[in-house]
């Protein structure tokens, strides 16, 4: 089988193994943990950033985060793409008691315009606007990098009107291998930022909340509440050292194979359209006669997996166990799927 259901469903290589395997460990909830340490100091210092939190999933960082930013009530701005909103169970509701104002972006990008027609003035009968929330890049609308100058822009907003800015940059490297901007600019643009190294980075489990460290240390008990509090984890800590060391630049590669995949497809008699392909993420609408369970039956017959991504859309995903040979096979099995 080639999967390309996810970048999540990578193996970790026998170095990364090593390096778990020798990683000297301690109580993490006592902060004895070296490896994790080392591995918190090292990502706020990539962001210049005061502090780091080592959490098991994206999902957990990203709802420390509202949770830390925002009280019950409060609004929290985000596009109608976002993974937030879509993907986590409710939890900003669940977990916040937060509510959300969608904003209508292009493929999960907002601009600045948007966000200030979204803040509410100071009326005690409308929710008190707290945090914007930003995905770069944007899954749900296939993996799409953001503008870093519109990002700017929104972040001068934020300050003016006091609301925190987060981003939650699960594959924020996917963006940054691309643009070539630095995790410094990143850190200087937003408040808070919350990367996955479990996705394109290859590691088994984990992702970083960055910020500074009143918020990290609040963040830290948010996490324990959350039962996010781990003991000798430095095992998977050392997986993410290695990830972010030595994962971080073959990201292009996976971006090559994609965007070979994304051309393939758009010749696809089968298919309506696909988002132009900036990054790992294939999105493609499937023509309306194209029923989208039969095809992901069939491509799965053929040894492919992908998953459905909405009615009538299909997606694919590159990553670190996606070779050049498996690359050529899926595109052979595609031009004659009907
Ligand atoms: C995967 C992902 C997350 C976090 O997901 P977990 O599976 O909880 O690690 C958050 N945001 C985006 C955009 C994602 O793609």
């Amino acid at each position: 089988m080639i999967d390309f259901r996810s970048d999540t469903v990578t193996q970790p290589t026998m170095k990364m193994k090593e390096v778990m395997l020798n990683a000297p460990l301690g109580d993490d909830v006592f902060r004895d943990d070296p490896t994790i340490n080392i591995l918190e100091e090292k990502a706020a210092e990539m962001f210049g950033k005061e502090g780091a939190l080592f959490c098991p999933s994206g999902t957990m960082t990203n709802q420390i985060a509202i949770n830390v930013h925002t009280i019950p009530g409060d609004d929290v701005i985000c596009d109608k793409l976002s993974h937030i909103y879509n993907y986590e169970g409710g939890g900003i509701a669940k977990n916040s008691g937060a509510s959300v104002r969608l904003l209508e972006g292009d493929s999960g990008r907002f601009t600045a315009d948007m966000v200030k027609g979204a803040i509410n003035p100071d009326d005690i009968h409308l929710p008190i606007s707290r945090l914007v929330s930003a995905e770069n890049t944007c899954n749900k609308g296939g993996g799409v990098i953001w503008d870093s100058s519109e990002l700017e822009r929104i972040a001068v907003l934020c300050k003016k009107n006091g609301l925190s800015f987060h981003l939650d940059g699960a594959r924020l490297f996917n963006a940054l291998v691309e643009t070539r901007e630095t995790t410094e600019s990143v850190g200087n643009t937003f408040d808070t930022i919350s990367i996955c190294l479990s996705k394109g980075l290859g590691c088994p489990i984990g992702s970083l909340l960055i910020g500074d460290a009143q918020f990290i240390h609040q963040s830290r008990r948010v996490r324990k509440v959350l039962g996010g509090g781990m003991r000798q984890a430095g095992m998977l800590a050392a997986a993410g050292i290695y990830a972010l060391d030595y994962h971080v630049d073959r990201l292009k590669e996976d971006h090559e194979k994609a965007k070979e995949i994304a051309d393939v497809l758009a010749n696809c008699s089968w298919v309506k359209s696909v988002i132009p392909c900036q990054t790992n993420i294939i999105v493609a609408e499937l023509n309306d006669n194209v029923d989208q369970t039969k095809i992901l039956d069939k491509l799965k017959s053929k040894g492919l997996l992908t998953v459905g991504f909405g009615a009538g859309k299909i997606r694919f995903v590159t990553h670190l166990n996606i070779s050049n040979a498996m690359v050529e096979d899926a595109k052979q099995i595609l031009k004659t799927l009907i």
